[in-house]
């Protein structure tokens, strides 16, 4: 196994400038298993020149058609790879690997989509009378910088790379510095499938870096996925030479509306609250994190949870059956750890986990999955987002209450109904004050469909054939038909 990874700049790998290499800890065994080179301000503008010149060569010659067969020839490759990056993932970020597969294959599905879509790009043409002709042209933007956070590393590359390179743009990328080597992987089969050198590029690093990126005039494009506060960082930057901001993947803290007929339907419902628990430990924007549970149904419904709580099982994402891996790393770990304590300081009322899992020694940053009831929205637990293997259940009277409640927060992006009753459905998906909505069920996070939030959820929408439009410019053009 490669234990060294370097940039990804111009086509060409190599070291960062000033011979900066991180080391990558497992975080189920807290073992160092790799080193990663890291970015300068330098390598920055080696990218950023590599992705401008790239914009008028061989790949400004690449037909829409050329471009889409490119990526999902990529996707292929993704798919043939499929075991070596999901264990890349499983080692750096530690989900189970079954998760780490799935993430893979969204990846290839990412590809795909947009691939499909690159050569239906039009533009379009507007009758302004007799004597004249005006067309409009959808062209790319230009160089696009692309900031990624930890959580779903390969998934949030290719949801952006995918349409900005459909659309005829360059990239450069910044990963999270916690999580860089399945980033770079990827690169490897781009580059494998006969990218143009400069077309793609990927720097590992921190901040530095990725202010560093937003705040260069040659950027055309920016699409940031993170925490709020980095998000506003980046608004800032791109503020400086009017930078358009394609999209903001921000936070999350979804609501879940529990409202079926009686406690014999509440399989679904708290079968998704478990798996809200483990599904990548519950570090996903889209995590359901907060339940809004009719009274009746409250003790049936943290009884069934509880148990279900207790029979997932907690441990390093390679060992077969675990599905809840530790959390990606130390200094996330104890964010969450120390928002469990703060729970527990509100007074909500423990009904499984709370701290690391029985059994489990030192080493590795695991989490028991934990649900705290009788909790109320004035708790920083149910306000403020947690990004780990915690929920937080609230009981309520009626569903009115229970949707002014969901709305009570400061995120926005994605909401879940349980019911019966399809009138209900409706009627409540029109009301919730968020980017998504799932009905009996969570899906439909991205490729087909608009994928974004509201409020401090972020801005744009990734996924859908309107997300590829946003990597792309209006030129209208004018002609006098009666000139000499
Ligand atoms: P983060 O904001 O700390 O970092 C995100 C990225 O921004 C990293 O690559 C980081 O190095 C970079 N960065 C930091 N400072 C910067 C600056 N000044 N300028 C430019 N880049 C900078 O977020 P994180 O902890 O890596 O990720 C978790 C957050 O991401 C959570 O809030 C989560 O909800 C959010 N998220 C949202 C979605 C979505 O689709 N809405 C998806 C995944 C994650």
């Amino acid at each position: 196994m490669n234990t060294s990874y370097q940039l990804f700049i111009d086509g060409v790998w190599h070291e960062g400038s000033d011979g900066t290499k991180v080391p990558v800890i497992n975080p189920a065994t807290e073992e160092i298993f790799a080193e990663v080179s890291w970015g300068t301000t330098e390598d920055a503008n080696l990218a950023l020149k590599a992705a401008q010149k790239a914009l008028s060569g061989e790949w400004s010659n690449w037909s829409p058609t050329r471009r889409g067969r490119f990526l999902v020839s990529v996707a292929a490759a993704v798919r043939r790879n499929v075991s070596e990056l999901a264990m890349l993932l499983t080692n750096e970020q530690g989900k189970p690997l079954y998760q780490a597969s799935s993430e893979v294959e969204d990846a290839a599905r990412y590809l795909e989509y947009f691939g499909g879509l690159a050569d239906k790009l039009t533009g379009m043409t507007i009758d302004l009378g007799p004597g004249q002709l005006d067309y409009v042209l959808r062209e790319p933007l230009g160089v696009t910088v692309h900031i990624a956070p930890w959580n779903y590393p390969l998934d949030i590359f290719c949801r952006s790379v995918a349409p900005a390179l459909a659309a005829g743009n360059t990239c450069v990328v910044k990963p999270a510095p916690e999580i860089s080597l399945v980033t770079l992987a990827l690169a490897s089969l781009f580059q494998e499938e006969g990218i143009p050198a400069g077309v793609l590029n990927v720097i590992p690093g921190g901040p530095e870096l990725g202010k560093v990126l937003t705040e260069d005039p040659r950027v055309r494009g920016i699409v940031f996925t993170g925490s709020v506060e980095t998000g506003r960082r980046v608004l800032e930057a791109a503020a400086r030479n009017i930078t358009p901001v394609i999209s903001m993947e921000l936070g999350g803290k979804a609501a879940a509306l529990v409202f079926v007929k009686d406690a014999t339907e509440l399989d679904g419902p708290v079968g998704n609250a478990a798996g809200t628990l483990a599904w990548n430990a519950g570090q996903s924007c889209g995590q359901r994190a907060r339940w809004y549970v009719r009274r009746d149904l409250y003790a049936p419904f943290l009884e069934q949870l509880a148990i279900r709580a207790r029979n997932l099982l907690p441990g390093p994402g390679t060992r077969p059956g675990v599905n809840l891996g530790p959390l990606a790393s130390k200094r996330h770990y104890e964010k969450v750890m120390g928002y469990i304590r703060i729970g527990i300081e509100e007074g909500a009322r423990l009904i499984a986990g709370g701290g690391r899992p029985e059994g489990f020694d030192e080493r590795g940053f695991f989490v028991a999955p934990t649900v705290f009831a009788d909790c109320h929205n004035g708790m920083r637990i149910v306000r403020e987002e947690i990004f780990g293997p915690v929920i937080t259940v609230i009981p309520v009277d009626n569903i009115d209450e229970a949707v002014a409640l969901a709305n009570d927060n400061s995120f926005g992006l994605s909401a879940e109904i349980w019911t019966s009753d399809l009138a209900t459905a409706h009627s409540v998906a029109s009301k919730l004050d968020v980017g998504h909505v799932t009905i009996n069920g969570s899906a439909a996070f991205g490729f087909e469909v608009p994928f974004g939030g509201v409020k401090l959820s972020g801005l744009g929408r990734e996924g859908g054939p309107e997300a590829v439009l946003a990597y792309t410019r209006l030129k209208n053009v004018w002609v006098n038909l009666n000139s000499k």
